[in-house]
């Protein structure tokens, strides 16, 4: 039996893995003409979702990307840096220009200091080892930032394509569909074309007659917290609105828990204050450090969760990594989840996070 592709993209149809290329529901397989899910929804509302891929299908790409004329946009999610941005991207894209756009602004503190923030995110980029030409904060969802990046686009791009790089999660669907709105100001404008060859399906939007934006498949980092919690506590840690900073005056030998999924130990060091950046809707539990393994123990999926009880097998046992930090403010990064900034000066902490999810430490950018 020949295998059925979708009409729009060329991925070939399946109707067993819906975050999958080509997924399809049985029902609408006799359909004419005959769409994947992501393509029907783009035809008949505007919308794109996302589709995560397998590693073949990620070599398949940087080989249709890599020795194509164009620009990158890669968009990271500024409340999950570490996680979001890709260090393989030079590999992927070539010597291509890149813009970074760094969405979910709306997540951070109206008082953050913009100019250092994009200072920072150039730096963070150039140690992922991408160098980037210009760096753009945005909120795809309140519109943010759009116009001056879409003119930045328009620059950079010197009449050439536009490859839309990102991890699942970051935005990018939301951001695209942003994008639509803005440029074509109709809802009929697009068309769905692919790469011949291949089962990716590439979504193009046209920019003009010869050129395009080209939605990639979202990249899946296997760090990211999010493939170690389940979708309802997933809701809990990812912020919705504004963070509000918590703060803590902590004396050494305390601890703070956040949730069941990530703990602070203040070993050593003069009091002072750790000021905390999650969704405010994850619980922060401050306690003794010789009491905190116990505590763990006794309430771990209920007074410290998530993750919930029925989540629990899911996360991974928590793994401590001790860190001296000097005297520079400093942010101690737990990805996917958020940060503690303390003032440093000389303190020694030890931070656990679940196996596989690496805590790092930046130089704070509030
Ligand atoms: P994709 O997987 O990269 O395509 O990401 P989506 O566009 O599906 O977005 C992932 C999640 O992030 C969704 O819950 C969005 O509502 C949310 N999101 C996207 N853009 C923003 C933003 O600018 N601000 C906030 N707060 N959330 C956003």
């Amino acid at each position: 039996m020949e295998a059925m592709v979708c009409q729009g993209c060329g991925a070939t149809i399946q109707t067993s893995e819906p975050d999958k290329p080509g997924y399809t529901p049985e029902s609408a397989i006799e359909k004419e003409p005959l769409l994947c899910q992501r393509c029907f929804r783009l035809k008949h509302y505007n919308d794109i979702q996302d589709v995560s891929m397998t590693d073949d299908d990620f070599l398949s790409m940087v080989s249709q990307i890599r020795n194509k004329k164009g620009m990158v946009v890669h968009l990271v999610d500024i409340f999950d840096v570490d996680g979001t941005i890709i260090k393989s991207l030079p590999r992927i894209v070539g010597d291509k220009p890149v813009i970074l756009a760094a969405n979910k602004m709306d997540l951070l503190p109206k008082s953050t200091n913009r100019n250092k923030l994009t200072k920072w995110l150039r730096t963070a980029a150039k140690e992922a080892g991408v160098s980037v030409e210009a760096v753009y904060l945005i909120s795809s969802v309140k519109g943010h930032g759009m116009s001056q990046l879409t003119e930045a686009i328009e620059d950079y791009r010197k009449g050439e394509d536009v490859y839309i790089v990102g991890t699942t999660n970051v935005g990018k669907s939301t951001f695209i569909n942003k994008l639509i709105q803005r440029t074509t100001g109709t809802s009929n404008a697009i068309t769905t074309s692919y790469f011949p060859g291949t089962t990716l399906g590439f979504i193009e939007i046209p920019l003009d007659d010869n050129n395009a934006l080209i939605d990639t498949p979202g990249i899946v980092n296997r760090q990211q917290m999010a493939h170690y919690v389940s979708d309802s506590d997933l809701k809990v840690i990812t912020p919705k609105k504004e963070v509000k900073p918590r703060v803590y005056q902590l004396n050494n030998e305390q601890s703070l828990y956040f949730g069941g999924l990530a703990r602070l130990d203040f070993v050593k060091g003069e009091r002072q204050s750790f000021v905390c950046y999650f969704s405010n809707e994850l619980t922060i539990h401050r306690t003794k450090l010789d009491k905190a393994d116990k505590l763990f123990e006794e309430h771990r999926g209920g007074l410290l969760s998530p993750p919930g009880p029925e989540s629990m097998e899911k996360t991974p046992q928590l793994i401590a990594h001790a860190f001296r930090l000097e005297a520079e403010k400093t942010d101690i990064v737990f990805p996917g989840l958020g940060w503690v900034t303390v003032p440093g000066g000389d303190i020694t902490v030890t931070a656990h996070s679940p196996k596989g999810v690496q805590v790092s430490l930046r130089k704070s950018f509030t």
